[in-house]
């Protein structure tokens, strides 16, 4: 016979026993595979939409054109950036990596304030698992009642064509976004050419296609919910970023329990959930969302909607399940800022004011001005000295560039070996050899310091620091 306490403790571990277990794991460690309802109601439908949107956005962008260039490029083998139509070299990594940086922390600050709304909405694995190939399995194998009776049917003609009729499908959408994907990284152009011309030559496009359609292919028709559950480190962030204030898909707990089952005519003194599991039986991670926020949430709203479907059903009013804090379902507390959310607001202010300054002071061209090693100075007719130098332009337009070379603090002049004019062929680089000349007066010992103003037409569009090489003073 079990005391009190025993009998607490004994209870506490069956109501808590959620926290021994994954769902998606069975005591044997074997893998459970989840059959998730099929959401419906307003929340779906918005994502639905806004899919369509991000679909839009996604697949349509890299066939964006500005004056025959990319609006958008990633090419990582050439490392040759088009970001919103600006060229970025690899000297700009700097503003590149900055840029990545604020959007970390965008990432986190937007977590800290509105949980993982990220993820239900804007996550490419959710999305693309919850809206794209989800749907494609309703509409195949049928609901989640339907596909667990295929899974265990024996293989007949019906099993056979259901399941053929959706590999196939989910081979040619992978196969779909692997060319997206790689549109992003070498052009549409060169994707094209990749899918058009005989396959001989583009084996390494065709080798880079393959291994990008079987790994989404991969992903969406076995991996799912583990990639959110297991291998994504944003998930297992939460724990860091998330805080009693952070907007969650979250249960209403004090309105919601005691949980029991709801009776027809009777006067409900319990808590209004009714215990109908429909918030599990949508979930795709496989959770109980009453159990409180985990990281297996990836936000989908699929419990809201069929919480509210149940609440409306009964006639109970909506929102047991629903986008709340922590603090305002236990306390009641509206939200509002926390110092949490004022300081990376702050820090995030600041990064972006950084990126748009960099931004905006930015250069169109890119100048490298290196003497030429070896090399020790030349005495020259008229009192001057000379230093031979190597030059690297670089052109971030879309138009060639004539630039000239001017001294700025120093008298004498500047020199181009084998060249009349500098011109810098667009989206290039130039490089070449030339003398500088300073007046033999104007040396400051063994390293002088001189500025040299970049010029288009009469347009300075830059300055050249770089040292002169003279004799010592005892020479
Ligand atoms: S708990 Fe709700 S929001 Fe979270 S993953 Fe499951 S169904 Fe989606
Ligand atoms: S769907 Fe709503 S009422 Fe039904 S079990 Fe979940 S929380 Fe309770």
């Amino acid at each position: 016979m079990l005391n009190n306490s025993q009998m607490t403790e004994s209870k506490s571990k069956v109501t808590e026993s959620f926290r021994d277990k994954v769902a998606t794991v069975d005591q044997k460690g074997k893998r459970i595979w989840i059959f998730p309802q099929k959401p419906s109601g307003r929340l779906y439908n918005l994502r639905t939409w806004a899919t369509l949107v991000y679909l839009i956005v996604f697949f349509g962008l890299p066939f964006v054109k500005v004056n025959g260039h990319p609006f958008f490029l990633v090419n990582v083998l050439e490392r040759r950036f088009i970001l919103f139509g600006q060229i970025f070299w690899p000297q700009d990594f700097f503003i590149f990596a900055l840029g990545m940086i604020v959007f970390i922390l965008f990432i986190a600050l937007f977590t800290v304030v509105f949980g993982r709304v990220f993820c239900g909405w804007a996550c490419p694995q959710t999305v693309f698992m919850e809206l794209v190939f989800r749907k494609i399995e309703y509409w195949i194998e049928g609901d989640a009642a339907e596909q667990r009776i295929l899974a265990k049917a024996p293989w007949n003609t019906n099993k056979i064509v259901k399941k053929t009729g959706k590999v196939v499908a989910f081979w040619l959408v992978s196969f779909i976004i692997a060319n997206t994907f790689l549109a992003y990284i070498v052009g549409v152009d060169e994707m094209w050419k990749n899918i058009s011309e005989p396959l001989s030559k583009h084996i390494g496009g065709f080798i880079s296609l393959s291994i990008f359609t079987t790994v989404f292919f991969f992903v969406y028709l076995w991996l799912r919910e583990q990639v959110c559950t297991v291998i994504c480190p944003y998930g297992r962030m939460q724990g860091v970023l998330l805080d009693s204030d952070s907007v969650i898909v979250a249960y209403d707990h004090k309105r919601g329990e005691t949980r029991g089952k709801f009776h027809k005519n009777e006067e409900r003194t319990i808590g209004d959930c009714i215990d109908c599991a429909q918030c599990v039986k949508v979930c795709p991670t496989g959770i109980d969302i009453r159990n409180g926020t985990q990281l297996e949430c990836v936000n989908c709203t699929a419990c809201i909607d069929a919480c509210n479907k149940m609440m409306e059903a009964v006639g109970l009013p909506q929102g047991l399940i629903r986008y709340a804090s922590e603090n305002n379902i236990s306390q009641g507390k509206p939200w509002g800022m926390t110092w949490r959310m004022k300081a990376y607001s702050t820090v995030m202010c600041v990064l972006l004011g950084v990126l748009v300054w960099l931004l905006a002071t930015r250069t169109d061209v890119g100048f490298t001005l290196l003497r030429t090693p070896g090399q020790l100075y030349q005495q020259e007719a008229n009192n001057q000295l000379s230093n031979v130098y190597n030059y690297k332009l670089l052109n971030k337009t879309f138009k060639d560039k004539e630039v000239v070379l001017k001294p700025e603090n120093f008298g004498g002049s500047i020199r181009l070996v084998g060249e009349n004019r500098m011109v810098i062929p667009k989206d290039g680089y130039a490089t070449g050899t030339l003398f500088v000349y300073v007046n033999y007066s104007e040396i400051k010992g063994r390293k002088t310091p001189l500025r040299i103003g970049v010029y288009e037409g009469a347009k300075k569009i830059g300055t050249i620091k770089t040292s002169f090489l003279g004799p010592f003073s005892g020479d």
